[in-house]
């Protein structure tokens, strides 16, 4: 893409969106949301982990859920970029959203698009993580999913019937909420999203893939939601004063800061 052309989608979500920071002992190597000190990951991605361990190759322990999480931005509770992920499913006042979101994920295809592939190995295949709550129609992520590498083949995924009617209990991370009529043995999955708030859809999600013989699964999402009515995650915020500094194309979203070679 021509230079002017990028700088042009830059400076529209620049002062909306703002990279996720990875920094080891700073923010959860899954989520990237703000750890406890003396932690590599959050208290919930630490709480997944532990639920979801089997015994695997050589009696090691071998966890399903997905060790990977590439949000594209922060989206801070009361912020333009936090509206933004309820706006762009709304049918009246969605269309500054919706075209924030596009820029967002289109400038990601461009200039990451192959990071994930070179960060671990090359993807194979792209789910889009299914609504829980009996929304009818396409779901309003199929935009931006139409826009993710055309070589990530599409891979059927469904909420399965009978959920739990209860909401909290719907948000447990449960491999039994989905259903995917494949056989994903050899695959490397992305497993798509619009919001991480505690990961427990798209982490029930994930190991339900790797149930299905995923060999690994990443969890693509727009944003990591961050909200500030808890005090470490406002401290995080106020500290590193979000969404400055404005977005930047050019910090790979995979790893935090250069692109994985
Ligand atoms: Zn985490
Ligand atoms: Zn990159």
């Amino acid at each position: 893409m021509i230079p002017e052309v990028l700088d042009r989608l830059r400076r529209e979500i620049a002062g909306v969106m703002t990279n996720p920071i990875r920094v080891a002992g700073v923010t959860c190597a899954i989520c990237t949301r703000e750890v406890d000190s003396g932690y590599q990951l959050c208290f919930r991605c630490r709480v997944d982990r532990s639920r979801f361990e089997v015994s695997g190759r050589f009696g090691l322990p071998q966890n399903l859920t997905s060790d990977l999480v590439v949000p594209l931005t922060y989206a801070v509770l009361g912020q333009q970029a936090y509206i933004d992920m309820f706006k762009y499913k709304d049918v009246v006042s969605f269309e500054a959203a919706q075209r924030r979101l596009t820029l967002l994920t289109a400038l990601f295809v461009v200039t990451h698009g192959s990071c994930i592939d070179r960060f671990s190995r090359p993807v194979t295949g792209l789910a889009v993580l299914p609504s829980l709550t009996g929304r009818q129609g396409p779901h309003p992520l199929e935009t931006f999913a139409q826009l993710l590498p055309q070589d990530w083949r599409r891979i059927q995924l469904t909420a399965a019937l009978n959920l739990p009617a209860d909401r909290n209990q719907r948000r447990e991370a449960n491999p039994a909420f989905y259903r995917c009529p494949y056989n994903l043995s050899g695959h490397h999955v992305v497993l798509f999203d619009d919001a991480w708030v505690t990961g427990g859809h798209a982490q029930g999600a994930a190991v339900h893939l790797r149930n299905a013989g995923a060999d690994r699964v990443t969890v693509l999402v727009l944003a990591r939601m961050l909200k500030t009515d808890f005090g470490p995650t406002a401290e995080f915020v106020r500290k590193h004063n979000l969404p400055s500094p404005p977005y930047e194309v050019t910090v790979c979203p995979v790893t935090g800061g250069a692109c994985p070679q």
